[in-house]
């Protein structure tokens, strides 16, 4: 594999058994064509954003290397969100297994199926927090280090659940 690009990935699940639905889809983050993980955050716990009637939510990132390019990366996450059975059932509503793609290089895509620095990441702590654990010297493209993004978001309702290995 001639490895190209460095893409990071946004986990989420909050059901059916969440912290079991990240372990595997960090696994098959690694076995998608032309791709490796190269680096995996904790799991940590947060609250649900919007409707708050929905168990807590499980998150991580993931740092991938790959040869693919930004849409076909995006269509190998979409497989694998089926693949857990995601069931898209109301706006920011529970999902087994939700794949972000945060980064791409230091690209700034705009894409009718694809914004890249993904359009929410820079106002959430449960992305933000685990993608310092593991690149704590990231720039988002655009808004600045993210150590400074992070001191101006609340991240008190996020505990580290297992710790990276
Ligand atoms: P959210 O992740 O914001 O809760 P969804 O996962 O339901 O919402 O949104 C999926 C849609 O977002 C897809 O149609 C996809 O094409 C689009 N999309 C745009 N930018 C991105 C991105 N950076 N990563 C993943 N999906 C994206
Ligand atoms: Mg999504």
């Amino acid at each position: 594999m001639t490895a190209t690009h460095t893409a990071y990935i946004g986990l989420g699940s909050n059901l059916e058994d969440p912290v079991q639905q990240l372990k595997t889809a960090l696994q098959e983050l690694d076995q998608l064509p032309e791709t490796s993980l190269t680096q995996a955050s904790s799991l940590y716990s947060s609250k649900p954003v919007g409707p708050q009637d929905q168990p807590d939510f499980v998150n991580a990132v993931a740092k991938l290397e790959t040869s693919l390019e930004p849409l076909a990366l995006l269509d190998q996450l979409q497989a694998l969100e089926q693949t857990h059975r995601r069931v898209r059932e109301r706006h920011w509503g529970p999902r087994t297994l939700d794949l972000d793609l945060l980064l791409f290089d230091d690209q700034i895509i705009s894409h009718p199926r694809l914004i890249v620095p993904h359009a929410h990441m820079h106002e959430r702590g449960f992305v933000l927090l685990p993608l310092a654990e593991i690149s704590p010297n990231l720039s988002l493209p655009g808004k600045g280090s993210i150590t400074d993004i992070l001191s101006n978001i609340a991240t008190d309702d996020l505990q580290i659940l297992t710790k990276s290995e």
